[in-house]
């Protein structure tokens, strides 16, 4: 019997969300209408992590919030802002399975104002009876790690965390007004991948004035 080693990126499940030619026409016009940023490509220069959950208890119910192309009606103030559908280049699951949903270098709408350098990672849970999970925890210290092998990353940050680069190079959203209010993935989960990761010396977060 011939026995397989895993290699370190078998870990991650390949679970595509849909990016057809209406997705990539909604990504171009984001990059232009939010960051001034006039392109054919979509691609991304990753600088940066973003750590979130879903706020959705489920993989299956997590998944369908981000797979289709266009965001549906009910989040007014961040469809007002592009009709693009909100998503994330890896979602993990309660048991730290851990799928990639887009190409890493692809632009996902996950933080305002830092998508064209940011990779997303979701976690799916983070309602009062869905807290995330030492499995969880486990998986995103592994993926932070794999990233940071593989892109020059500066910045590990909790969405709750993102205001704080208002004013700062990476931030290019034009609406001073488009703001939303963030607490995932919770102080304490960030403060636990942060110990772990604490060899990587990502830079420290900008202070605000
Ligand atoms: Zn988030």
């Amino acid at each position: 019997m011939i026995m397989l080693y895993s290699c370190a990126s078998s870990r991650i499940i390949d679970r595509p969300i849909i990016f057809d030619s209406q997705r990539i026409e909604l990504t171009k016009e984001y990059l232009d209408k939010r960051y001034g940023i006039e392109s054919d490509s979509i691609n991304i220069n990753p600088k940066m992590i973003v750590l979130h959950w879903t706020a959705i208890p489920t993989l299956e119910g997590s998944f369908d919030a981000f797979n289709g192309a266009v965001i549906p009606g009910w989040r007014s103030v961040v469809e007002n802002a592009s009709t693009l559908n909100v998503s994330s280049h890896f979602l993990v699951t309660r048991d730290g399975t851990i799928y990639r949903l887009m190409p890493e270098t692809v632009m996902g709408r996950h933080v305002i104002g830092l998508n064209h350098c940011a990779i997303g990672i979701e976690n799916v849970g983070g309602t009062q009876e869905t807290p995330l999970t030492e499995a969880q925890l486990m998986s995103n210290i592994w993926l932070v790690n794999y990233l940071n092998d593989k892109y020059e990353i500066d910045y590990l940050i909790g969405h709750y965390e993102y205001t704080k680069f208002e004013g700062h190079k990476l931030w290019l959203e034009k609406d001073d007004g488009y703001r939303t209010e963030k607490e995932d993935p919770g102080e304490e989960f960030m403060k636990a991948v942060r110990d772990a990761t604490k060899k990587l010396n990502f830079k420290p977060l900008p202070q605000k004035q």
